[in-house]
């Protein structure tokens, strides 16, 4: 035991190789508009290792069948990658065990799920349901139609200047009432990281239940559910770098065995009669239909993949570059960086004066360089800042110091088309 931590911590200490990263990233060494790709859109979602690339076709190849009934190889084979795919995202995210893990779609079908499920058994008129003014739609319109279901209020955390919520405003919309605090862990649209251990056990405290909302922490922060303390963690299995169509809602087994199923339909049922229909244990109760077999097995690789490299050491390299991007764009004449959180990972959302985010993005993708431009599906933190729309530049572990430098020079571009 003591030789695996010394070489763990060996291994952490390893300076960041980030061209033997890029090389597992084929899609990384491609030109686009005749120069090399930087692909700085990894919030909308991440490109895929080859080790993911790799089991999708092994699936698709050799062990295409159905999960859970088979008798033959091909479905035993594809059933074991599957559950394997659970048990690694039960290390991914230190789960007590794999029935704690549900595939969903992603992020948002879990958050949906959640509320259609325990939301609506457990809330009622005049219940509060807490969020954060910088949240997602995703965990924002749930949370809304559970309200009209119920007669329960959805109340808001505010956000100040510097793009955070303060821990006693957070406070001051926590009450007894609040049944649900759903929050996002790191901003899609700002990069803030929030001190959601804290908060969680602030909620806890006044008896809510918490989601923590980890789409895009969990691809940038190594994440341990019990140390947080929350009760329900969602992911997607894109920006994770894994495939898309997949992801995560991991919650406690006492809490998911109470909740009642979320859709109706193969595998989340024990036994069926017109009379009477018991449902299956967890996860499984969960998961109706067959679900995207392939996609789980492609994310289980890439957590896999991720767990070699190492979430902290990773993080630790992003560090680095979130300090120096958000050196390097400040410096920049007439550009204003939106969220400047002192907890912030590495996403850069841009407003230019006088130049519209999707022009700021075009040019730049005449560079090869590609960014998202639009209100990032967080309208309501748009609006708090008073800007329409942003340019976001979000980074992950494959980026590098000199992409950024291509950023800015891109910006600098921008400023002689555009004249600002
Ligand atoms: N929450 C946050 C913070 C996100 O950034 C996103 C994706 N942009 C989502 C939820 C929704 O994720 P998905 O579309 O993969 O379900």
């Amino acid at each position: 035991m003591a030789e695996v931590v010394s070489i763990a911590a060996a291994a952490a200490s390893l300076p960041w190789d980030v061209d033997a990263v890029r090389a597992d990233f084929p899609a990384l060494a491609q030109l686009v508009n005749g120069h090399p790709l930087v692909y700085l859109d990894n919030a909308a979602t991440a490109q895929k290792p080859r080790a993911v690339l790799a089991a999708l076709e092994n699936y698709y190849q050799r062990d295409c069948g159905n999960i859970h009934r088979s008798v033959h190889q091909l479905g035993e084979r594809a059933t074991e990658a599957y559950e394997r795919a659970r048990r690694n995202a039960q290390a991914f995210l230190g789960a007590a065990e794999p029935r704690e893990i549900v595939f969903t779609r992603g992020t948002t079908e879990a958050i949906n799920l959640v509320a259609a499920t325990y939301g609506a058994a457990n809330l009622h008129a005049g219940d509060e349901i807490l969020l954060t003014g910088m949240e997602h739609h995703s965990n924002i319109v749930p949370w809304q139609l559970l309200a009209e279901r119920t007669g329960a209020r959805v109340k808001v955390a505010g956000v100040n200047d510097r793009g955070e919520v303060e821990m006693a405003e957070f406070e001051r919309q926590l009450s007894p009432r609040t049944k649900i605090a759903a929050f996002g862990h790191i901003s899609n649209a700002l990069g803030t990281v929030n001190p959601v251990a804290e908060w969680t056990a602030r909620a806890h405290a006044a008896g809510a239940v918490v989601l923590v909302d980890g789409a895009q922490s969990a691809p940038h922060l190594p994440i341990q559910v019990g140390a947080l303390g929350c009760d329900f963690f969602a992911f997607s299995g894109h920006k994770v770098f894994g495939p898309t169509g997949i992801g995560v809602l991991w919650g406690r087994a006492a809490l998911l065995e109470a909740m009642p199923p979320y859709q109706g339909g193969g595998d989340m049922i024990a036994s069926v009669s017109f009379e009477r229909t018991t449902y299956n244990r967890i996860p499984y109760k969960f998961e109706a239909g067959t679900p995207h077999i392939a996609g789980a097995i492609g994310l289980g690789a890439a957590l896999e993949y991720l767990q070699s490299l190492g979430m902290a050491r990773a993080a630790a390299y992003e560090q680095e570059l979130a300090r120096y991007g958000a050196e390097r764009l400040a410096a920049l004449p007439g550009v204003r960086l939106i969220g400047q959180a002192r907890e912030r990972t590495a996403v850069f959302s841009l407003v230019i004066e006088g130049v519209h985010p999707h022009d700021v993005a075009t040019v730049l993708d005449t560079e090869g360089i590609a960014v998202r431009a639009g209100h990032h599906c967080a309208q309501p933190i748009m609006d708090r800042f008073g800007v329409p729309a942003t340019t976001r530049a979000s980074l992950a572990f494959y980026n590098t110091r000199t992409e950024i430098d291509r950023l800015a020079e891109g910006l600098e571009k921008v400023r002689r088309v555009f004249q600002f």
